[in-house]
């Protein structure tokens, strides 16, 4: 899929103007890739409109070229279309929460239960795992194999009960022992039937979950869809668990089950063991089906180069010798994104960037700069000059920092403003010179 998006969008670099015949010929092409990944035919469709008519209608930003702003366009519409945030597990006001795995065999519920459990157990909180699949020789075992290994209790009442009584009995159990979460890990089957659909609705009534999960292997494709859809409507899952994303798997179904389902995918499988859990991130997700290659270095660049028309104003207020602890703040917020603040004052034209070595300032130290800017009145950065010792103490002490790091600060700031004024004065009396000689 990326090699296909990025041959589609790289065809729009460089070019001056985006007619609606660019955006129309491209989009064929992104439309084709996605369905080549297995993502469902409605996804792409509504997807590659949605992207279609924000991108004919839009103007395009001054810093970017038009191929630039429809990489933008995909890569944001892509996000929204998995959700805009990463979403959380729903916690009961009164324990214990109980959390329903459920999806089909070797979708990865069991590992998952497992894992999730290691994740809860690292909060403080007292998971309880439980053994409902009672048919498939072993899973007792399996289930019981991964609670001692993340060191969780693990509740099983061997295979002679049915998967709803376990369950109740479970959440009993659960209460009396202090668990306030409790994990039932189930049965799967190869392919969707109505057997196991009852055996869960069963459990659902009769332990009513805060999430009921339903765990995915990210490589079945578009069959990840259907199995996302029926589940959903039998169950009404709150959740998806896309498993085995350290594969080779493309991100299509992340993509489909989110829009076919309208449920979050919640948390993402990245190995077999049992630390290898991450919560989801639809921006990352998105990345990772544009590809690493071109195109993120391209929406990368043109992020560049917006910053560097902010730069212009910046040049502005230097010039005219205007510069305030306010800009520096501003100054950093933007490039916390960007690195180094020598190399983000070296964007701006004309200034050498080894002119800026007596800087010296790290991304770590930008934290601690802020804090103390944050802790400056307004008359103060507007105003450094009127900053004597005692408005030192104040401020190292507002910013958790020392007064010798005011200083350091003060100093560099002094230092860069000089420094600006040389360099301005410098152009000036080379123009004066070029002028004149
Ligand atoms: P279940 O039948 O749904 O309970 O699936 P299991 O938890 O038994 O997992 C089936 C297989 O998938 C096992 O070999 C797991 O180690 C493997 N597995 C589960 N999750 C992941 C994952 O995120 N990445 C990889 N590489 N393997 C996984
Ligand atoms: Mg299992």
């Amino acid at each position: 899929l990326s090699e296909k998006l990025q041959n589609a969008l790289g065809k729009l670099k460089g070019r001056g103007k985006l007619t609606e015949k660019d955006v129309n010929s491209s989009m064929r092409e992104v439309k084709l890739a996605l369905l080549e990944a297995d993502v469902n035919f409605k996804v792409v469709k509504n997807f590659i409109n949605d992207v279609k008519e924000r991108a004919v209608g839009s103007e395009v930003m001054e810093s970017l070229t038009p191929g630039q702003q429809i990489v933008k366009i995909v890569n944001e519409e892509l996000t929204n279309l998995m959700g805009e945030k990463e979403s959380k597990l729903e916690f009961s006001p009164t324990p214990p929460t109980v959390i329903l795995m459920c999806g089909l065999q070797g979708a990865g519920k069991t590992t998952t239960a497992g894992k999730l459990a290691n994740i809860l157990k690292n909060q403080d909180k007292r998971p309880l795992l439980v053994a409902c699949d009672i048919y498939r020789p072993a899973a007792i075992k399996q289930l019981q194999v991964v609670g001692e290994k993340v060191d969780v209790p693990v509740f099983s009442m061997g295979d002679k009960n049915n998967p709803v009584d376990i369950a109740k009995a479970a959440v009993e159990h659960g209460k009396r022992n202090g668990n306030d979460i409790i994990i039932i890990d189930t049965a799967g089957r190869l392919h969707i039937d109505e057997e196991l659909m009852d055996e869960l609705e069963g459990i659902k009534s009769e332990v009513t979950p805060n999430d009921i999960l339903l765990v995915v292997d990210s490589m079945t494709g578009q069959d990840a869809v259907t199995v996302a859809e029926t589940f959903n409507s039998r169950l009404g899952i709150t959740g998806v668990v896309l498993t085995k994303l350290d594969g080779d798997a493309r991100g299509g179904a992340a993509l489909s089950i989110r829009a076919v389902t309208e449920k979050p995918i919640k948390f993402v499988g990245m190995g077999e063991k049992l630390d290898e859990l991450e919560p989801f991130h639809p921006d990352r997700m998105a990345s990772r089906i544009l590809g690493m290659g071109d195109v993120l270095s391209l929406i990368e660049k043109a992020e560049k180069s917006f910053d560097a028309q902010k730069a212009m104003e910046l040049e502005k207020k230097i010039r005219s010798q205007q510069f305030t602890f306010d800009d520096f703040l501003d100054q950093l917020d933007q490039m916390k994104n960007l690195g180094p603040l020598d190399q983000v004052l070296g964007m701006i034209p004309g200034i050498n960037s080894k002119q800026l070595k007596n800087l010296n300032v790290d991304e770590k130290e930008i934290v601690r700069i802020e804090a103390i800017i944050q802790s400056m009145t307004k008359e103060e950065r507007t105003d450094p000059a009127i900053i004597n010792s005692s408005r030192r103490k104040r401020i190292a002490k507002g910013s958790g920092t020392s007064v010798q790091e005011v200083n350091r600060l003060l100093k560099q700031f002094r230092e860069t403003k000089k420094m600006m004024k040389r360099f301005t004065d410098m152009e000036k009396s080379m123009k004066k010179k070029g002028k004149f000689g």
